[in-house]
């Protein structure tokens, strides 16, 4: 199965992403995950999209495109993916059609997490990541542990810079006026789902899997 995963940053992409990929038995292809990785590494790539990224601004779109025809091009996607954060402007969103004609894949489903922006910049600013493996977590989620639950790493939590309150706020503009319209293209192409986020992880993510069951 083929998903591309739309919807404004701190929705729960990443958290759904996660966990459609283990139930599907497909690959989560993030993004942000990738860029993030690249800083950690300082390659040339990671320099220059760290700067871009701790403002909360969009990395170039050829840059983008790029790193997503090396990504689909790996024989791990051939039978499906989950695509996260990516497109995000609508010339990556045609680059994307273009990419899938050339790889000749006709099907696809375009889900759209939806939720509220008040509620999401406070999700934004209550969530932890952990800097050895990456995990994301609530703040209820590892009050008074000093350890990760994940990796075990000792003190590893921190607020990640794209979001600090002031850089959400320009990653929600961002959104609005560079993302927004992939999802109007989006529409204008295809039936796009729409899947309400607010609400537990699980239950999110059943309504998305009750939904492709359909
Ligand atoms: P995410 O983890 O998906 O919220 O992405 C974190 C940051 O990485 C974004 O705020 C952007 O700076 C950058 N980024 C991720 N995906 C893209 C993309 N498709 N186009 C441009 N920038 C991106």
């Amino acid at each position: 199965m083929r998903i591309i995963l739309f919807g404004a940053p701190g929705v729960g992409k990443g958290t759904q992403a996660k966990i459609l990929s283990s139930k599907l038995n497909v690959p989560h292809i993030s993004t942000g995950d990738i860029l993030r990785r690249s800083v950690k590494d300082q390659t040339e790539l990671g320099k220059r999209a760290q700067v871009i990224m701790n403002r909360g601004d969009l990395v170039p779109d050829d840059i983008m495109i790029g790193i997503i025809k090396e990504r689909l091009d790996k024989p791990d996607s051939r039978e499906g993916f989950i695509l996260d954060g990516f497109p995000r402007t609508e010339i990556q969103a045609v680059a994307l059609d273009k990419l899938f004609e050339e790889l000749g894949i006709k099907d696809f489903k375009v889900i759209n997490i939806d939720a509220d922006e008040n509620e999401i910049v406070k999700r934004l600013n209550n969530r932890r990541a952990c800097n050895s493996c990456g995990k994301i977590f609530t703040l209820e989620q590892i009050k008074g542990l000093n350890k990760c639950p994940n990796c075990n790493a000792k003190n590893s939590f921190y607020l990640r810079d794209d979001d600090k309150e002031e850089v959400i706020r320009n990653r929600m503009e961002v959104f609005k006026a560079s993302t927004m319209p992939v999802l109007n293209y989006y529409n204008s192409k295809c039936d796009v789902i729409t899947i309400n986020g607010i609400g537990n992880i699980e239950d999110v993510n059943d309504s998305i899997i009750s939904t492709l069951k359909k």
